[in-house]
């Protein structure tokens, strides 16, 4: 689904500061059905590797075929309805504020243009499936964070989407809360049939969900493979 090759990123030198190399030659597949954890330190290159995977930013060289298109050829056009079918979720939600929960999750719909009866029935069916119905019209304030991340994954999901890109997502909530969203996301990888690919700094993310694996360390693979070889004590 996901062939990366031979990928390196370099921000050009600013005033007085260095060329930063963010990714070097980085090869990395993910295969339709994967959980792929891309797990490092900050500065080790992952939010680099997740904005050239949907799109935000090209790569200085090497190439990455997404469905088997190459990302570098698609128009600003073709790359709109590519991200379409690709759900985000973040550390800090980005949920618009001055919206109800119901109204988050029919925003995607919206800007796809979808008709309103599809929007209704889209957004009340996503809702029941993250567990939020009974707060549809509640506001992101009044939630917890859980329940914020929930309508994020409820609204990531809303067009349908290959593939769930999670950055960050369980790193500000606490161990109880980080332990449903991630069951959560595992049902919607089997249930859905939704390829994952998620970054974080917390190996126990990776242990807890993932099957494959790419450790990351100042923009370099440095392990890479099924979790249960990876993690296996020598
Ligand atoms: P991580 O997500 O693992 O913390 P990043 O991908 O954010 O790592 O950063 C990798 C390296 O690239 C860091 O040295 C960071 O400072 C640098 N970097 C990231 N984005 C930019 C940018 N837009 N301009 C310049 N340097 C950047
Ligand atoms: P958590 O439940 O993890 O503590 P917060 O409610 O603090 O999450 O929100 C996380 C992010 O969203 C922060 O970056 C915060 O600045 C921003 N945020 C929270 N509430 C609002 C708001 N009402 N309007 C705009 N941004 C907000």
């Amino acid at each position: 689904m996901i062939q990366i090759e031979q990928v390196t990123k370099r921000y050009p030198a600013k005033q007085r500061e260095r060329e930063v190399i963010a990714l070097q030659e980085i090869d990395l597949q993910i295969e339709k059905g994967d959980i792929f954890g891309i797990v490092g330190y900050s500065g080790a290159g992952k939010s680099t590797l997740l904005r050239l995977l949907n799109g935000l930013e090209k790569p200085t060289s090497g190439s990455i075929h997404v469905n088997g298109k190459k990302l570098a050829v698609l128009s600003d056009g073709e790359l709109r309805v590519l991200r379409q079918k690709i759900g985000m979720i973040f550390q800090h939600y980005h949920l618009l504020w001055s919206r109800t929960v119901r109204e988050n999750v029919a925003f995607p719909l919206e800007i796809a243009g979808k008709t309103k009866r599809e929007i209704e029935q889209r957004t009340e069916e996503l809702l029941r499936r993250v567990g939020l119905w009974e707060r549809k019209d509640a506001y992101p304030s009044e939630l917890s964070g859980g329940q914020k991340q929930r309508v994020g994954i409820a609204r990531a999901l809303a067009n349908d989407p290959f593939l769930l890109l999670c950055d960050e997502a369980t790193s500000a909530l606490d161990p109880e809360t980080t332990t449903s969203i991630l069951q959560l996301i595992k049902e919607i990888n089997q249930e859905m049939g939704i390829t994952v690919a998620l970054i974080t700094h917390e190996m126990s993310v990776v242990d807890a969900i993932c099957n494959k694996v790419a450790v990351m360390e100042t923009g370099s693979i440095v392990e890479l493979g099924e979790v249960k070889q990876v993690f296996r004590e020598p």
